[in-house]
This record gives C-alpha cells, sequence and structure tokens, in this order.
C-alpha cells in the first residue's frame, strides 16, 4: 500500500487555493499548500472589488483589508451622462494583500501547512495515477506525495493540462485586462465607477474603484481581439491622461480574466480545478474572488469527504455541486456576457437615458437591468432563466 505525505496537496495559495485547503482540512485532511510566490497575497493583479454577503460568508469584514466600503456605483454612459443606484448590501474594495493572507491563516488555523517560494512544476504519477507533485521548495527539488491534487493556480493554470485536462480558455472569451493604482486624485469613497463605450473600453467596461478618498484602482479589460486592434494599456492610458493628468501611478499591472463557462473538465481521477484555473469567474463582472472561494470550499469539502471514505470517485461529486450552486448561473451570464459585448454606444446611452427617467428609488441593478432588457429584448430569455430556475 502507498504510502502518502498528506491527504491533499493545494497548489496555489490564492482565495481559492487557501480556501479550498481551508475547507479540506476542516473536513480532516491533512493538507499543504504551495505557492510559487515569496508572499502569499503578492503581487496583486485584481481591482479588488468584492460584495458584503459574497464575502462575509467566508470571513467577518475587518478594517485592516478593507480599503473602502461602497453603497453605491455609478453606471456613466459614452455620451458622459450617469446614473448614480444603490449597491444592494453593499460591498469593500480590497487590500488583497492583506486579505489573502487572512485566507491563509485561516486555512492554516483548520490544519493545513502552508509553504511559499515553493513552485510546482510537475506531476508525480505511478502506473498511470497521479500520487502527487514535484516541487522546487526554496530552490530544492522535491517529490511529494499526496492522495488528491487540488490546482489552483490561477489563470495560468499549468496542473490541470499536466493531469489531462484541457484548460485553455477560448480566445474570444478572454479578457485582457490592464489596470493602474493613482493616487492624489479626487474619488467618491463609497463609490464604485463603470465607464462604458467605444472610447473607454469597446465591448467592455472601465473601473474607478476607490481606495479612500484620493487613490482608486483604475483599469479596464477587453476582449482580446478588440486588444488586437488597440491594446488595454492603451486605452487606460489615454482615459487617465483626460480624466486624472495629474495623478501619481504607485502601480501598474496587465493580465487576463476568463470570462467563460466553466472548464468543460473540472476533476480528472484524483485532480481537480478551482477558481480561475476553473474558469469559475463571474462572466459578466469578470469577478473571481468569492466565485473562486465558493469553488474552493466545494473542492475542499468533497476533497475532505473522498479521503474520509477512500474513494476518489466521490470527487466526481464537486463537478455536480458547483453546476448546482453557481456554473449554472454562470452559463447563463456567459450569454448575457456575449449579448452585452455587442452594445454599442447609443444603446448605452438610450440604457442610461431610461434609467434617469425611472424614480430614484427604482435606480436600482434591477431597474437598470429591467431598462438594459428594453433595449435588447434577446437578452430576456436567458435573463428569465436565472430568475425561473
Ligand atoms: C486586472 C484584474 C482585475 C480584477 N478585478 C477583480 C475584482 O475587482 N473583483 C474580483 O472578484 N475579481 C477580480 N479579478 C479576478 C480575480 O483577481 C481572480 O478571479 C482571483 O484572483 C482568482 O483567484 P484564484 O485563487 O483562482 O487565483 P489567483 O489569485 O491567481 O492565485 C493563484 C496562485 O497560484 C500560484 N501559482 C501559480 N502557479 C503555481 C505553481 N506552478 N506552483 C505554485 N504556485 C503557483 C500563483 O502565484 C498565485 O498565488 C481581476 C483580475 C484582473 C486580472
Amino acid at each position: 500500500m502507498s504510502v502518502y505525505d498528506y491527504d491533499v496537496i493545494v497548489v496555489g495559495a490564492g482565495p481559492a487555493g487557501t480556501t479550498a485547503a481551508r475547507y479540506a482540512a476542516a473536513g480532516g485532511a491533512k493538507v499543504l499548500v504551495l505557492e510559487k510566490d515569496r508572499d502569499v497575497g503578492y503581487p496583486v493583479r485584481c481591482g479588488e472589488a468584492v460584495s458584503h454577503e459574497g464575502v462575509a460568508q467566508f470571513i467577518a469584514p475587518d478594517p485592516k483589508w478593507i480599503a473602502s466600503t461602497v453603497t453605491k456605483f455609478r453606471l456613466v454612459a459614452p455620451n458622459g451622462s450617469s446614473v448614480l443606484p444603490k449597491l444592494d448590501g453593499g460591498g469593500y474594495v480590497l487590500e488583497r494583500r492583506i486579505f489573502d493572507y487572512e485566507l491563509a491563516k485561516l486555512a492554516a488555523n483548520a490544519g493545513a501547512e502552508v509553504i511559499t517560494k515553493a513552485y510546482v512544476y510537475d506531476l508525480l504519477r505511478e502506473n498511470g495515477t497521479v500520487t502527487g507533485v514535484r516541487a522546487l521548495i526554496k530552490d530544492q527539488k522535491r517529490d511529494i506525495r499526496a492522495k488528491i491534487i487540488i490546482a489552483a493556480d490561477g489563470v495560468e493554470s499549468r496542473v490541470g493540462k499536466w493531469a489531462g485536462m484541457d484548460t485553455t480558455c477560448h480566445i474570444r472569451d478572454m479578457e485582457s485586462c490592464a489596470q493602474m493604482t493613482l493616487s492624489g486624485i479626487d474619488v467618491e469613497e463609497d463609490v464604485l465607477d463603470f465607464y462604458f463605450g467605444d472610447n473607454v473600453s469597446p465591448g467592455g467596461y472601465l473601473w474607478v474603484f476607490p481606495k479612500g478618498k484620493d487613490t482608486a484602482n483604475v483599469g479596464l479589460g477587453l476582449s482580446v481581439d478588440q486588444a488586437k486592434k488597440k491594446s488595454a494599456i492603451r486605452y487606460l492610458h489615454e482615459f487617465v491622461e483626460r480624466k486624472y493628468p495629474k495623478a501619481a501611478m504607485l502601480t501598474h499591472i496587465a493580465g487576463g480574466v476568463p470570462c467563460a463557462k466553466t472548464n468543460p473538465e473540472i476533476v480528472k481521477g484524483n485532480v481537480i480545478l478551482v477558481g480561475d484555473a476553473a474558469h469559475q469567474v463571474n462572466p459578466v463582472s469578470g469577478g473571481g474572488i468569492i466565485s473562486g472561494m465558493i469553488g474552493g470550499m466545494i473542492g475542499g469539502q468533497v476533497a475532505a469527504e473522498a479521503v474520509q471514505s477512500g474513494d476518489m470517485k466521490h470527487l466526481r461529486e464537486y463537478d455536480k455541486r458547483w453546476h448546482k450552486r453557481l456554473g449554472w448561473r454562470h452559463d447563463i451570464f456567459y450569454n448575457i456576457r456575449n449579448a452585452i459585448g455587442g452594445f454599442d454606444d447609443r444603446t448605452y446611452n438610450n440604457i442610461c437615458d431610461s434609467a434617469l427617467k425611472l424614480p430614484v428609488e427604482k435606480r436600482t441593478l434591477g431597474g437598470i437591468f429591467r431598462a438594459a432588457l428594453w433595449n435588447q429584448p434577446s437578452m430576456i430569455l436567458d435573463v428569465a432563466k436565472v430568475f425561473v430556475a
């Protein structure tokens, strides 16, 4: 009989990985998390916005990782008119380098071991079965054996591919993003701003997420096809020069977001994918922190159950539970994203005008969404499915 070092190895200590580790350890599994970077939570490649409802199911909101508490969002149309609805339930702009660190502490408190500067470069195999990982830990090569591998290695996941899963995100579904953290600017601390239109982000949106009164994450996402014509970073520079010419640029990042349906395969043998590695991002918003944590939680729970029962076939439950909880919604959001991606400037202007005609108390996300539907009746069927099912 094989001797294993761990029940579960989690590759990657982003929000999905540490949440998977936390729930696997809480379920009684012996868990190791391997993170290639020197520090958990750094570098940050994220706009850092989350809803209160999403985050509070995992961790009590704490000022030490909250840069701003937001209560409203503003949609700015291409013609400059804007509407400022309330954000139901509110939300936060995080300090992810502290937030991710706190999530790792929760995993450690549940009993997981976390090692940084630990790069996983391959899977271990015996008789065709994955039996662990090969890692470079603080420059030393080590083979570590485990019953289950959870791949939480982000958008550029390689672990899934090594296990034989096709994790390629189709180019049409990949958003090319660029973001700067700007300081010395005037922002409303409790408002998330979204700009639309061909001039700022054709087929996508530009965000200004406040981090206090004078600092914000300013970024945008474009489909890769659009970005081929003009890059996300060029759109961003042009916007910043127009809107915040005197800003100090504190950080500058680029990255991809898989705005796709969940990867067709997220379980293969004893390897499962969670978070961006599994394409668990909300395809409309591009937000993947909370949905990745939900994927991680379900993955960790199912992994612990499989360890307890000794039946690795039980891991297939993860796919079922993910789709029942969120995957089915993402399928529908994906269709909505494709419809929104086709909106032209006139449609955005019309939606904003219709929203402004609503009584103030009806200017909610739902009210504006209904205005959008009025402009794009083909979306109605897809949206109806979200609420009816
Ligand atoms: C510009 C931008 C803005 C965004 N804004 C938002 C936002 O406002 N709100 C939101 O909800 N989402 C946002 N997202 C998406 C969000 O950042 C991701 O969905 C989220 O970080 C996914 O979490 P994860 O744990 O799956 O992956 P990640 O956070 O990417 O973590 C993966 C981890 O795996 C590690 N790793 C990778 N390969 C290996 C290896 N071989 N060995 C060991 N470790 C490895 C990496 O170092 C990393 O720490 C944004 C993304 C981008 C690019």
